[in-house]
């Protein structure tokens, strides 16, 4: 039998038009300021789908679009004015920055409570302390998800496979809030399909085509493809062998459509949070 697919972008659609409406009963609208340096075509892709999303949600959007030769220097100006500016809640630096400016010390400029993306060491602590001002947003949209769906990750196991600060570490994290066993798998793993079979939640975030086979995953697994690589084709496509998988696991997120649109409805909603704090003060 085929597996439950979990529609991430009908859930999402769901909640950008919840977090629409809350935003229609606030006293000003809630703001966000997308920074984007340079000319990568991807990354010029995700502010496009995110100035979609703040309209989408009655977020205002400022974008601010920087040649690639802008400095380290010029970078952290902006990012203090932004910081400053009682108007903007949420700020978001797209990354990864051109080679020569330091992405870390750009992330660590942003004022703890508007970084919507929780990359800062200090939200980075809370998430750690279960004590979060913002949920990063990748994790948060797959935890969402299982929600969705009934799947409560209590007394399972889970495997994620990748190590990241963004996506595998507070994967594996609020997992373990939720109470399950987490097992966090790397390129230095030496039996990663040994270590999947186990899974009862299998989380794959490392960004290799063809990774997760079938011969992988235990029957009746749910399986969570955060991935975003390019096919041969040039189309977009995860870690799983979709197809082959399908067929063993209870339930599975396709590429695109899954994790992706939950990353996106996430942010959404932490500027609409970072809206809340400031005006409740
Ligand atoms: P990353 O920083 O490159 O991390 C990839 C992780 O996967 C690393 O920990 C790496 O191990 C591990 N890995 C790589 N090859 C492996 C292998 N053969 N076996 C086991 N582990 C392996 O990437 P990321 O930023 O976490 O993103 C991961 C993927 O998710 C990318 O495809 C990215 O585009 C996608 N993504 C999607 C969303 C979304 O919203 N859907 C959001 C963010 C990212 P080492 O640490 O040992 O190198």
């Amino acid at each position: 039998m085929s597996a439950v697919v979990m529609d991430g972008k009908a859930l999402a659609a769901r909640i950008k038009e919840h977090i629409r409406v809350n935003c229609t009963k606030l006293p000003q609208t809630p703001s966000l300021a997308v920074v984007l340096v340079g000319d990568d075509p991807a990354s010029a892709v995700y502010v496009r789908n995110k100035e979609r999303d703040c309209s989408e949600c009655g977020i205002a959007c400022s974008d601010y679009r920087l040649p690639v030769e802008t400095t380290q220097e010029e970078l952290l100006c902006l990012v203090n004015r932004l910081n400053r500016d009682k108007r903007i809640d949420g700020i978001l630096v797209q990354m990864p920055l051109p080679a020569h400016l330091n992405g870390q010390q750009v992330l660590e400029a942003i004022a703890p409570e508007k970084d919507v993306d929780a990359f800062h060491p200090e939200n980075v602590g809370r998430i750690l302390l279960e004590r979060e001002r913002y949920l990063p947003c990748t994790p948060a949209g797959i935890m969402a998800l299982l929600r969705e769906y009934g799947i409560d990750p209590a007394g399972k196991h889970c495997v994620v496979v990748g190590r990241s600060n963004i996506v595998g570490k507070p994967m594996a994290m609020l997992l373990l809030h939720a109470d399950a066993t987490v097992t966090i798998c790397h390129s230095r793993t030496p039996d990663l399909r040994e270590q999947c079979r186990r899974a009862d939640i299998l989380v794959s975030a490392a960004g290799r085509r063809g990774l997760v086979t079938a011969d992988m995953v235990k029957p009746g697994a749910v399986v969570i493809d955060v991935a975003m690589n390019r096919g041969e084709d040039g189309r977009l496509c995860g870690d799983v062998d979709y197809a082959a998988v399908s067929e063993k696991a209870d339930y599975i997120t396709p590429v695109p459509g899954g994790v992706g649109p939950m990353t996106r409805a996430m942010l959404m909603e932490n500027t609409y949070k970072a809206a809340l704090r400031r005006l409740n003060g």
